[in-house]
């Protein structure tokens, strides 16, 4: 049943770089909640401030969304009612009103040059005042104003905030905010290069895009009464807003940032963007699953659910006021849970990806033996790689001996145990080559050899793979085939041997 009133959300990125993780879940929680109350997603690119612009981005953007399988009912690809979806397609309205809020005393326009501004500031810090426009040109007259347009000075539009009482408002996620006017500044509307901030213009936009919740981080809850002022302004009715919390850095201290990015416990670097996870081989399920557990829970204490499941349930009543750190480890064990319960054929068909990517030509056939013994062992995609693309090469590439050569063995048991091997599995009848059959026939070899399995394993795993770190010693053995196991066997006799 459709709500009386539509619910349209909106995911509003600025295109300054690639796509944050935080910017991910800010659109996750805004797609989630508008696909639960079968609303309107939409997604606005907020492309104002021309210094920050990456030509880039946008593309970047509009991969990760798809990447995360989140897909919108507007925007700037597909159009919609609304119309143009760039903020910079849009100067001409954005003016518009903000003449109109000068036209009608709630805004003013302000005329000092970067070198007065500076000045003040200048005076404001010797006099330690706190910093910030003075408002001097709150309350010019129509003759300095005139003055000034005669003079063809460069003007930015200002707020003109209430200079007292308090704005209020209840948020969806924090509860009932309260800020003194007083303390507010009369911030920039429209910038004297004809662009607006964003304060100006999302609110502009989210009234004529008839948004009806505004869930956005938490970072912008010092400017909310700005906000709320402006909707006043205006006279249009204000939407719900929603700030979420912030998300932390793993040990919980300060923001997830670019610029300062956290380490893992080895001292790595925790990527914060989320083209760094698509590259690393994160299934997208599992980085849906994970950032909407950050700061929302599904209930039930479950950790572990699809998007569809999150559409049921997801509502504002069970997001977290409160700031929550990033735990990279959920990440890796999430992506291991995905992995596991993925249907093989499913797995392999993303597997191929990091496989070809790493120059690899990949037999269907052989994907398809290989990705139930990796399926257990891989924590990435990417993986699969280092553990298993020796299946797709041309030609073998030997290990060295002294890798064969397993702990406690020298070349001499080495060489004893992989000719007792080769002579065991010569014996086995090619049909009958499957592991169980190879484990049965070899692994009694631990006795007559006087060496555990691991060595027995060990050395035939890494002879017959070529590394010591691999899918198993049978499982592998058995892709490979009789006459090229044999082969391989051999090989390493022969390359062990020489070290005698
Ligand atoms: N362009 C703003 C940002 O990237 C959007 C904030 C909002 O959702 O309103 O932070």
């Amino acid at each position: 049943m459709p709500d009386s009133i539509p619910v349209r959300t909106r995911f509003a990125p600025s295109p300054t770089g690639s796509l944050h993780i935080g910017g991910l879940r800010t659109a996750l929680f805004n797609w989630l909640f508008a696909r639960h109350h079968h609303g309107q997603f939409i997604l606005r690119i907020e492309d104002t401030d021309q210094k920050r612009y990456d030509p880039n981005a946008l593309q970047t953007l509009i991969e990760a969304l798809r990447w995360a399988g989140v897909d919108w009912d507007e925007g700037p690809d597909i159009g919609g009612p609304f119309a143009p979806y760039v903020q910079s397609e849009r100067l001409d309205l954005y003016q518009q009103w903000a003449n109109w809020l000068v036209e009608h005393g709630k805004a003013y326009r302000s005329y000092e040059t970067a070198e007065e501004l500076e000045q003040m500031r200048k005076g404001q810090e010797q006099r330690k005042e706190q910093p910030g426009y003075n408002r001097a040109h709150r309350s010019l007259t129509p003759e300095q104003r005139a003055a000034y347009e005669a003079e063809g000075r460069a003007y930015v539009v200002r707020f003109a905030m209430p200079l007292e009482g308090q704005t209020t408002v209840r948020d969806l996620v924090q509860g009932e905010v309260t800020f003194d006017n007083a303390v507010q500044q009369d911030m920039v509307l429209l910038k004297s290069d004809g662009f607006p901030t964003y304060h100006l213009a999302h609110v502009i936009d989210d009234h004529l895009m008839e948004i009806s919740h505004v869930m956005r981080a938490a970072e912008w809850l010092p400017s909310l009464p700005l906000h709320v002022q402006l909707w006043q302004a205006f006279g249009w009715k204000m939407p719900e807003y929603a700030h979420l919390p912030v998300m932390l850095n793993p040990n919980g201290k300060g923001k997830m940032s670019k610029r300062n990015p956290p380490k893992d416990a080895r001292g790595n670097v925790i990527p914060v963007l989320v083209h760094d996870y698509m590259n690393a081989g994160y299934l997208p399920e599992a980085m849906d699953n994970f950032l909407t557990n950050i700061g929302w829970n599904f209930g039930d204490e479950r950790e572990v659910f699809s998007m569809a499941e999150a559409i049921e349930r997801f509502d504002t009543d069970r997001i977290n006021a409160a700031n929550s750190a990033f735990p990279p480890e959920k990440l890796d064990w999430l992506n291991g849970v995905y992995i596991r319960d993925m249907d093989d054929v499913e797995l392999a068909r993303r597997l191929r990806q990091p496989l070809e990517a790493a120059g690899f030509e990949v037999n269907v056939d052989t994907l398809l033996r290989v990705v139930p013994i990796v399926k257990t062992r891989i924590k990435t995609l990417n993986d699969v790689v280092s553990m298993a693309g020796f299946f797709f090469r041309e030609t073998f590439l030997p290990a060295a001996p002294e890798q064969i050569i397993q702990k406690k063995m020298d070349a001499a048991s080495t060489v004893q145990t992989l000719q007792a091997a080769v002579a065991v599995l010569a014996g086995i009848d090619e049909a009958d080559f499957v592991t169980q059959t190879l484990y049965d026939a070899v692994q009694p070899l631990t006795e007559t050899l006087g060496i555990s399995n691991g060595q027995l394993f060990g050395a035939l795993r890494v002879a017959v793979t070529g590394q010591t770190v691999s899918t198993p010693t049978f499982e592998s053995m058995e892709i490979i085939g009789k006459d090229e196991t044999l082969r391989r066997l051999k090989q390493a006799t022969a390359l062990v041997s020489a070290k005698l």
